[in-house]
């Protein structure tokens, strides 16, 4: 499907956005509720001790969905048993030696092997899967962990051309090679078809599935949704099942947005999310996927994204990959943006300028051909505001690379969050001279996007308005020339407008 830059910015952030939620949610995994107010962090730890800014078997059990589909895309439909078995194939695999398997998920992965094993198979089908969790639901007469919702956001993003009847029914299959239930079946057809729309519109309505179910379904799902609207995620302390899991993560995401909008809804509803305690990381993994698809990737913070990781040892760019390549539909595509190892823009002309900033001469400001002098100028970070590829930056370490999707752009719609994204990048180079790192901060040319941001950070470092700061920057980069859009950025930021936090836009 061809998205516009916007609905792009969506499609990208459902998993970044979901990993975050995860891994914030990490440290705090079976705690008691958070008072408000308390600080949330991707401290790690918790009863399965992972590392800062890891990811759980919630996005570990989303990626091997993600990428079935996404190898399927070209080829056969998503819902085919071939993609089916590849998922249920790739989860055996995790669990060998993952560090948290859920109990259902773990009883139902065990039973499907000795399946597979008595049929005289080395390899599991997801029919055994699938037969596993049935029996496992006729013998305990419940299975609705949360374990299926709290994976299911990927399929969303195979389904955005299709109509979401489809996708429901689908939401349904996949949820039921490990959870038979009829509500978690429903859950993930619900938080699915969520997630579909608020790619492609940006609207949150967890109600746009209801009509999908049979009105006395509906009627009991929308009695679920209204008392998720009049509490707070802490009520919901049986959040391992999947309808409090799911009330949880929308009370985080209703009760956040009373009050904020844009990238501060999304870090105020992730927080909201962990505060209320318990199965932390996977309430707040299933209110990423939503709100990463109604914000986008360019609202996640860059202190979420930056050493965010996990198994199959992937990195935040990896899941914004496998979102927007789920997203567009056409496949994997090794060679263009952003699985390239270059990008390409020997045509852009001057690209190799390459100042200090006037405020402070531990920041070089350049265009992108300055990379190539990162290790001979002992720069250690690099904060990028146009598209690279996985190589172009091979001297530095990924936690040390901080990229930001901006376009050089005045018109709406080109941007998700410009005046965030900016303030961001501003910040990005702030944290690293903190940590006295020698920072590059570049676009193409050095012409719009990097004296903007130069300009935010030279007003913060040298106290002055940022406006001020930008004729400071003129002088060394006589060619910067913000864009309309920025410049009124500066402006805005020059009247004493709020802070990144508070202000999206
Ligand atoms: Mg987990």
């Amino acid at each position: 499907m061809i998205l516009n830059p916007l609905q792009n910015d969506r499609a990208a952030g459902v998993l970044v956005a979901m990993a975050a939620g995860d891994a914030l949610g990490a440290g705090y995994e079976f705690g008691a509720p958070l008072p408000d107010g308390a600080e949330v962090t991707m401290k790690g730890g918790g009863p399965f001790g992972f590392a800062p800014s890891e990811w759980t078997d919630d996005t570990s059990m989303a990626i091997p969905i993600a990428q079935a589909l996404l190898e399927s895309s070209s080829a056969a439909g998503s819902g085919s048993p071939a993609v089916l078995t590849m998922i249920v194939r790739a989860w055996a695999a995790w669990a060998t030696d993952a560090k948290d398997v859920g109990a259902q998920t773990s009883s139902v992965i065990a039973a499907a092997r000795r399946l597979a094993s008595a049929a005289g198979r080395d390899k599991v089908h997801a029919a055994d899967f699938t037969a596993a969790a049935a029996d496992f639901h006729s013998c305990t007469g419940r299975s609705a962990g949360n374990g299926s919702l709290m994976r299911t956001a990927p399929l969303a993003l195979a389904y955005l051309d299709r109509d979401p009847a489809s996708l429901m029914a689908e939401a349904a299959v996949v949820s039921a090679l490990t959870h038979t239930d009829p509500d978690a079946q429903e859950a993930c057809g619900l938080w699915c078809v969520a997630i579909r729309k608020a790619v492609l519109t940006g609207e949150l309505d967890v109600r746009a599935g209801l009509p999908l179910l049979p009105p006395g379904r509906a009627a009991v799902w929308l009695k679920r949704i209204e008392r998720a609207e009049r509490s707070r995620p802490r009520d919901f302390e049986h959040n391992g099942w999947v309808v409090e899991a799911l009330q949880g993560a929308w009370s985080a995401i209703h009760l956040a947005g009373l009050s904020t909008s844009g990238p501060a809804h999304l870090r105020a509803s992730l927080e909201e999310a962990v505060r209320g305690g318990r199965d932390t990381d996977t309430v707040a993994a299933i209110a990423g996927g939503l709100l990463g698809a109604a914000h986008g990737y360019t609202a996640v913070p860059f202190e979420w994204r930056r050493s965010l990781h996990g198994w199959p040892g992937l990195h935040a760019r990896d899941l914004m990959t496998l979102g927007m390549e789920l997203a567009r539909g056409d496949g994997r595509r090794d060679h263009v943006w952003p699985r390239a190892a270059h990008q390409d823009y020997s045509m852009w002309g001057r690209t190799d300028v390459l100042v200090k900033h006037p405020h402070d001469d531990g920041v070089w400001l350049g265009g992108v051909r300055s990379l190539a002098r990162v290790a001979e100028l002992g720069i250690d970070a690099v904060v990028s505001l146009c598209r690279l590829g996985v190589e172009d930056v091979p001297d530095v370490p990924s936690c040390d690379q901080a990229t930001f999707w901006v376009v050089d752009s005045a018109e709406a719609g080109d941007n998700g969050q410009p005046g965030f994204v900016l303030r961001e990048a501003s910040a990005a180079v702030e944290l690293f001279r903190s940590e006295g790192k020698t920072v590059l901060l570049h676009c193409v040319r050095a012409e719009s996007r990097t004296p903007t941001v130069a300009a935010l950070y030279g007003a913060t470092v040298a106290g002055i308005d940022p406006l001020r700061a930008l004729e400071d920057i003129r002088r060394v980069l006589p060619a910067a020339q913000p864009n309309r859009l920025f410049l009124k950025l500066l402006v805005k930021t020059n009247a004493g407008a709020p802070t990144a936090a508070t202000n999206p836009t």
